[in-house]
């Protein structure tokens, strides 16, 4: 028999990658799975019973990212409210990770939590397919901690979390604090310190006004510049280059190169020109920006019966109108309706 021909391999039809109207790829898909929380940071909640939004059931989830996924969507993040609440995480998790991009490779699957409920989950979530979590952790001394939760003995519950999850493989790992002056901002050399010690990425994030009550001003957020300037005098940093250009965070690592800091400063140096994000709520409304005025109801098309085409046709009419940035510090800036715990961060 003939040997065959190149031209009988088949190769992938090429597809279009999906871009918003400003010429934007959108490759990163947050999907928050619950809007509950079992935490009442002062930042984010005003210590109202969480939920406000209906759920949607785990095969709803999972058929809506298999959407988004067939469009190019590389990157999927579960949050919430606080994921690990949500039952049925562990299936979601395991059937996500057979999923496929356009360019055959597995997703990249990682998830946001405060880690209350991770030692036990860690390990489960690591062997379903998950293969990095971030840990919210706002201060790295007890007291501090559970002033900003308002859970007593959250901080042991955590920091059990972080090290069952480093434990289990899911690494890089990442932790994200809020600074808030007057506050934690206290803690930001001891993050540093930690950063080493426990071997885990910090990122600092600037507040911005998502919060359900009225605690932003200019004046609380702790900036880029401050923070990089106050670790620097403790322990001299050295700026590492991006890895993508879609990159949130700005990254630094210590003199001896032990360890990872990174800041993300949406407020004083936003990074909207690059942003490749969309979000899914827990109710199934697209939201294309943190700060969008607008939501557009995926759930809405789902349930009146579309098929996947009428899906995706949504969703790329959907993206095109992503907005160009945020406006947050400027005259006539709105707050979104939704508050992060209720859009998924
Ligand atoms: N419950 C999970 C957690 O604690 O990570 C996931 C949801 S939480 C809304 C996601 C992230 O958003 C957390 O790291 C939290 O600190 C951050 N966040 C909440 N409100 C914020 C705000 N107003 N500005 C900046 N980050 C905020």
């Amino acid at each position: 028999m003939a040997a065959p021909s190149f031209s009988a391999i088949p190769v992938p039809a090429p597809h279009p990658p999906l871009t918003d109207s400003h010429g934007r790829v959108i490759h990163d898909l947050r999907v928050s799975i619950t809007d509950r929380c079992n935490y009442k940071c002062v930042y984010c909640r005003t210590g109202e019973v969480g939920a406000q939004y209906p759920e949607l059931a785990i095969e709803e989830y999972l058929r809506l990212i298999a959407v988004f996924v067939g469009l190019g969507i590389t990157k999927v993040r579960l949050t919430g409210g606080e994921p690990l609440l949500r039952r049925g995480l562990v299936d979601l998790v395991r059937e996500l990770s057979r999923l496929r991009t356009l360019d055959c490779d597995p997703l990249d699957l990682a998830l946001t939590t405060n880690g209350h409920l991770l030692e036990s989950l860690a390990q489960p979530l690591k062997d379903a397919g998950l293969d990095r979590v971030t840990v919210s952790m706002d201060a790295v001394d007890a007291s501090t901690f559970e002033r900003i939760t308002r859970v007593e003995g959250s901080f042991s519950k955590v920091l059990a979390g972080v090290r069952a999850a480093r434990a289990a493989g899911l690494t890089p790992l990442k932790i994200n604090c809020v600074l808030l002056r007057g506050f934690n901002d206290d803690q930001i050399e001891g993050f540093a310190r930690f950063a080493r010690e426990e071997n885990v990425v910090v990122r600092f994030i600037e507040f911005m006004p998502l919060e359900e009550g009225r605690l932003w001003t200019p004046e609380i957020v702790v900036t880029l510049r401050e923070i990089v300037d106050r670790i620097g005098r403790a322990l001299p940093l050295v700026e590492l280059p991006p890895r993508e250009a879609s990159e949130t965070a700005r990254r630094y690592t210590f003199a001896d190169g032990v360890g990872e800091i990174g800041i993300i400063a949406p407020v004083s140096q936003a990074f909207c020109g690059a942003c490749s994000r969309v979000r899914l709520t827990s109710d199934g409304k697209i939201r294309t920006c943190l700060f969008s005025q607008v939501e557009h109801d995926l759930y809405g098309r789902l349930r009146a019966g579309a098929g996947d085409e009428e899906l995706r046709a949504y969703i790329v009419r959907t993206i095109q109108e992503k907005e160009a940035r945020h406006h947050i510090g400027e005259p006539g800036f709105l707050k979104p309706s939704r508050s992060m715990v209720h859009i998924g961060g």
